[in-house]
């Protein structure tokens, strides 16, 4: 009683011998039968459960590579965010120059008693028509 264990070792015995025997006592990945050991396939820092469905025979080999993969998986899917980021990023500040040339047209306009007169105008002429 009181001993702390990380959640990864609490597949309990019953379950893990379990899961072995379902699966032949033989990595699923590749058939070995040594180093083989019961694996989550939802990691349980991913919220994965102890249920047996989300369990696994992986040998060692497999485990590794199972964790590489997922590693290059993260790596794939930073990089999509930081590119998202960059291309976000350089949208902004195209819009807000965008903005700040409407800004300064818009000054100059209100300022400049001929452009809407010409505007006027030229909606008057469009009415005539
Ligand atoms: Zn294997």
């Amino acid at each position: 009683m009181g001993k702390i264990t990380p959640r990864k070792e609490h597949i309990s015995e019953r379950t893990r011998a379990e899961v072995l025997k379902r699966d032949d006592y033989k990595c699923v990945g590749c058939g070995e039968t040594n180093n083989i050991q019961v694996d989550h396939v939802v990691t349980w820092s991913l919220g994965g459960g102890e249920e047996l469905l989300n369990l696994r025979t992986l040998c060692r080999k497999c485990n590794v590579k199972r964790t590489r993969y997922l590693s290059h998986c993260a790596d794939t899917i930073n990089k999509k965010i930081d590119r998202a980021i960059e291309r976000l990023t350089k949208e902004n500040k195209e819009l807000r120059k965008t903005c700040e040339i409407l800004e300064v047209l818009f000054k100059s306009a209100e300022n400049n008693s001929e452009v809407w007169e010409d505007l006027y105008r030229y909606e008057k002429s469009k009415k005539k028509d």
